[in-house]
């Protein structure tokens, strides 16, 4: 009977672990009714892997799902050492959100199967906000333009002077709008008249254009167009806490926190302090990026060595380019700017990377040997490269990354043209057909990275006679994870962090003698600094990563012990032990 029922309950688990994994589409991106959808089906085909739950409400009423991915008959989620990842920070980037779906797909149909994804799960646990701004991504989908984080006005509710960018013309997108202007700044450029260059210094009475963003112009007097103003200037990278920069911007809020998408992940993040490392998802640029941010961050030599070898790694798997946030920025070097990074790695010492996928410029062909890609947005490039950028549009994405110019009866402009680079969904964004390939081997680098956290392991735990019904106790922990238990040296530094503490558990009718119940052990190190053996300087010998508590207990024979290590970062292990006479 019993062994009927246990052949009955092995087939229906073999049927769940062999139901599939609903697939992620990629030929579109999920509006947040289908998102939500999705992960409620991948709950239900995994549920021993997959948490689900929501950070909130934001202010339109969308759950900010959070998902917690781990083995769970392995041990409860906090007490394994995690990573956390997240999509879509920034709403018009939507291939970031889709690069932390797909890293959760991976997990959820790899496990079983694949080693690595089945090691991790088993002795890992990875977070995933796949889209912290469900708001904004929704109204970029709706409204075919470029929001930065949120459509809510920001710094003011009232409309300042200027172009408020929207699709004029129905076609779904907002791109550039052209009109002739005898002082225009711009002419067609003759081998291909959809591109606009520059008017020579020297030159007049030719034909010429005027380019303004598609959409409506607020307060127009009939001939001044106002610089345009950022009417919703929020950037959720800049409201986390931690040093706030000292450039004067409203992309920043008015105080950390002050977004509630914010406050609701900073609390997620804050509340799980198992978390050694994040990654933010966003596009685009085709690079791994690191701290520092700003001139004079100090990163302390043992992180800047690991953070060479995990986001080295990074650019390996991607074909990305890894360097810091700092080395990206071309202008306005000596500005002090806010981002997340000063919370994440600067206050609490997680390896944080930002990565920003594709780059259409590498896509198109275009060298940026002798220049830099910020460079190169800032207008330092020849025409030709131009040229290359229409021609891969043309031949690859059947000519959708430019929209031909059209002509369009302005409400307030008159007869012009709209068209152009459509930004969202060529320079932005993946096309569809190559986003898969584009986000795959991130996520495989994922997997490696919470595979180089910490790992608290017990490596032998025993009991010898001690003199009359005396033992002594001996657990010996290790560290099995290539990090050290602190996870950041600055984590160490920002005293982020707390070391590692063991626990004897006694039994009715046993007594402590020597030694106390709890013990603290410190950090252990990984294999950080191992390096090469060719010289006496570039390892570490004997075993950092070990360490041994003691204690002396008068007990009956057939005493059960047990033991357990805990660190916050790298997870907690557990022992137990039965006192044998036959010991002496
Ligand atoms: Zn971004």
């Amino acid at each position: 009977m019993r062994a009927t029922l246990l052949v009955v309950l092995l087939a229906l688990a073999g049927l769940a672990a062999a139901q599939p994994v609903a697939p992620l589409p990629y030929d579109h991106i999920l509006r947040h009714a289908e998102l939500t959808n999705l992960l409620q089906q991948w709950v239900g085909e995994r549920p021993n892997l997959m948490k689900l739950e929501s950070l909130g409400k934001t202010p339109k009423g969308r759950e900010m799902w959070f998902l917690t991915i781990t083995n769970q008959a392995s041990g409860p989620a906090e007490e394994k050492p995690a990573i956390v990842v997240d999509g879509n920070m920034h709403a018009t980037e939507w291939a970031g959100g889709v690069a932390a779906l797909h890293f959760v797909h991976k997990l959820l149909d790899g496990y079983g199967s694949d080693e690595r994804v089945t090691r991790l799960l088993d002795t890992r646990t990875v977070y995933v906000l796949p889209r912290m701004t469900p708001d904004g991504v929704d109204a970029t989908l709706d409204q075919g333009r470029f929001i930065r984080s949120v459509d809510r006005p920001y710094p003011t509710e009232t409309p300042q002077p200027g172009i408020i960018p929207k699709d004029v013309n129905g076609d779904g997108r907002s791109v550039f709008m052209r009109y002739r202007d005898p002082n225009g700044p711009w002419k067609e450029y003759a081998p291909d008249k959809r591109l606009l260059v520059p008017r020579d210094p020297d030159e007049t009475g030719g034909d010429y254009w005027r380019v303004l963003r598609e959409g409506m112009i607020e307060g127009y007097d009939g001939a001044t167009i106002a610089d345009e103003p950022e009417h919703e200037a929020l950037d959720f990278g800049a409201n986390f806490p931690g040093d706030r920069g000292t450039t004067v911007s409203q992309t920043d809020g008015p105080y950390p926190t002050s977004v509630p998408e914010v406050a609701a992940y900073v609390a997620a993040i804050s509340n799980r302090p198992n978390i050694v490392a994040h990654v933010t998802c966003h596009t685009f640029g085709g690079l791994v990026l690191t701290p520092p941010v700003n001139l004079g961050e100090d990163m302390p030599e043992p992180d800047r060595l690991v953070y060479a070898t995990l986001a080295g790694k990074a650019a390996a798997l991607t074909g990305y380019n890894a360097i810091s946030y700092l080395d990206l920025r071309s202008v306005d070097r000596e500005k002090q700017i806010p981002s997340a990074f000063g919370w994440l790695y600067d206050r609490l010492g997680l390896y944080s990377f930002i990565t920003e996928f594709w780059n259409p410029l590498t896509a198109a062909g275009i060298s940026l040997e002798k220049t830099t890609a910020s460079a190169w947005l800032w207008g330092f490039h020849p025409v030709e490269d131009e040229i290359k950028l229409l021609r891969w549009s043309d031949q690859h994405l059947d000519g959708d990354g430019f929209v031909a110019w059209r002509g369009f009866d302005h409400p307030q402009l008159g007869k012009l043209e709209i068209g152009g680079f459509d930004l969202i969904r060529y320079w932005y964004n993946i096309p569809f057909d190559r986003l898969e390939r584009e986000v795959a081997p991130h996520s495989e680098w994922l997997v490696y990275l919470g595979l180089s956290t910490p790992r608290l392991s017990v490596r032998s735990f025993t009991a010898e006679p001690a003199g009359e019904g005396l033992w002594r106790l001996r657990l010996v922990v290790e560290n099995t994870g290539w990090l050290p238990t602190q996870g950041s040296q600055m984590a160490v530094d920002r005293q982020s962090v707390t070391g590692m503490n063991v626990e004897l558990k006694l039994p009715a009718g046993a007594r402590l003698v020597q030694g106390a119940a709890v013990q603290q052990l410190g950090q252990l190190a990984g294999r950080t600094t191992q390096r090469s053996t060719a010289s006496w300087w570039s390892y570490t010998p004997g075993t950092p990563d070990r360490a041994i508590a003691e204690w002396i207990v008068a007990a009956p024979s057939g005493a059960a012990f047990s033991a357990e290590a805990r660190h916050e970062r790298a997870g907690n292990a557990r022992a137990e032990l039965v006192i044998s006479a036959k010991a002496d």
